[in-house]
């Protein structure tokens, strides 16, 4: 019962743990997606700031001055104020150059067009492929892993905005674009465009391996935490459960004494009491008979007088288990009755079965060929028996059967010792 209580705490253990860690690295992968997803919102804001400084401050001041006839409307255009992207590039790579001097793997961000104005901006194949689905508005986002230099990136795509009216100006054809824009890329890149139309994407590269590997040091010390935690609940159950079963086998080793007669080893009084009781019940139950045998020494006192009260005792002991070996069925119950008396209960059994037993008790008392030079009886030791069998009915009682069995050993015992009488009675 104890060895299937741990086994069973034990597995629960283990499936418990499987389903938490397990929860707890799925938990544990999202996280550092969703770590590198807000740190691409960051950028992303960065970005959009940026652009809303040069697209709507910077720009506008330049047209101001346009107007006003400070710049010439056709001639003018310089990047350094008036390209968003080349601006964006030259901030990212300044941002490279500081990351990479602080020995850092440097966040990318870059534009990707098919026909950019800038050749730096051309999409690879794989990025085309993506514009061409942000295009057809089959996806409206877009992420991947990716391998560069012995570092794994989280990437994302996201398509720049439709272009506006606002747009066409440097972007439909070269005699609506500033002269400066013209003779800076030529009348052949970025044009040709129309409005409502992705013209390229931002793709976003976040170095993954620290916080991949961030997230698996959270995950490493959690499982630790667990399984300390689970330990310890094991080991203050397996200690419950250890007290418990010593608690157990000493009821059971002090139930056993308090069964016990200590001398001979068999059953005490107490115990054939109890046990006569629920046979008896048993009995009337089932309807069978129940027989009683009442055994005692004789000349046991003379016995004592002749050999000494130690070899008396060895000589009950002796006696006890020659009794005890003659009855075999698990129901059977032999106990010492008192001083120099032995009972021996048989469930289901007729008087002659019990004859049957008496005799083997006889026997081997017999065998056991003590010396009892004082017996008028025999050289050796014998008994004298009372068997009763009884019906269990309203009418009788176990005391009945005792009563019986009793008084058939005082008539053996008139009749001469070494012994037995025997009645069945109704
Ligand atoms: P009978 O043949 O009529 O049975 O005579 P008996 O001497 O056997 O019977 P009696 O009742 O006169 O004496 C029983 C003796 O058993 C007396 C007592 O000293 C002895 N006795 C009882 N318990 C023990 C015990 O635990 N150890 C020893 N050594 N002797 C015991
Ligand atoms: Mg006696
Ligand atoms: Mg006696």
């Amino acid at each position: 019962m104890y060895r299937l209580n741990l086994k069973f705490i034990s597995i629960l253990f283990i499936l418990l743990f499987t389903i938490i860690s397990s929860a707890l690295y799925q938990q544990q992968k999202m996280s550092a997606v969703n770590e590198a997803e807000k740190r691409i919102e960051i950028f992303m804001k960065k970005w959009l700031a940026l652009f809303h400084y040069v697209e709507v401050e910077q720009k506008e001041v330049f047209y101001q001055l346009e107007k006003e006839g400070t710049l010439t409307k056709k001639s003018y255009f310089n990047p350094k104020v008036l390209s968003f992207t080349y601006i964006a590039r030259q901030i990212q790579e300044k941002y490279e150059e500081n990351e990479k001097a602080n020995g850092k793997i440097p966040y990318n961000y870059r534009i990707a067009a098919t026909t950019p104005r800038n050749s730096v901006n051309l999409a690879t194949e794989h990025e085309a492929e993506i514009l061409t689905r942000f295009r057809n508005d089959e996806i409206d986002k877009f992420t991947e892993f990716l391998y560069r230099d012995s570092e794994k990136f989280y990437t994302s795509y996201t398509p720049i905005e439709r272009t506006t009216k606002s747009c066409m100006r440097c972007h439909s054809t070269p005699d609506k674009a500033p002269t400066g824009l013209v003779e800076r890329y030529g009348t052949e890149a970025g044009f040709g465009e129309s409005e409502g139309v992705i013209r390229g994407m931002i793709i976003m590269e976040i170095p993954f391996s620290e916080i991949e590997k961030e997230a698996f040091n959270n995950f490493a010390l959690t499982l630790f935490i667990i399984i300390f935690v689970f330990a310890g609940f094991f080991m203050i159950i397996k200690i419950l459960i250890t007290k418990d079963k010593k608690l157990l086998e000493i009821n059971n080793e002090l139930e056993k004494l308090s069964n016990t007669d200590m001398l001979t080893n068999i059953a005490n009084r107490r115990y054939f009491d109890k046990k006569l009781s629920q046979q008896w019940k048993l009995m009337g139950r089932v309807k069978k008979p129940i027989s009683l045998i009442l055994c005692d020494i004789d000349f046991f006192k003379t016995y004592n007088d002749t050999y000494g009260h130690q070899k008396g005792d060895t000589c009950l002991a002796l006696v006890a288990q020659a009794i005890s070996s003659a009855v075999k069925r698990p129901n059977d119950i032999v106990a010492r009755y008192g001083g120099e008396e032995f009972v021996i209960v048989l469930p289901d059994t007729d008087n002659n079965s019990a004859i049957n037993i008496a005799e083997k008790i006889q026997r081997n008392v017999s065998d056991l060929n003590i010396n009892h030079s004082a017996s008028t009886v025999s050289p050796i030791v014998t008994l004298s028996m009372g068997i009763s069998t009884l019906l269990v009915t309203k009418h009788n009682s176990h005391d009945t059967l005792l009563g019986f069995a009793d008084d058939l050993l005082y008539q053996a015992k008139d009749g001469g010792r070494n012994c037995y009488k025997a009645e069945v009675t109704n």
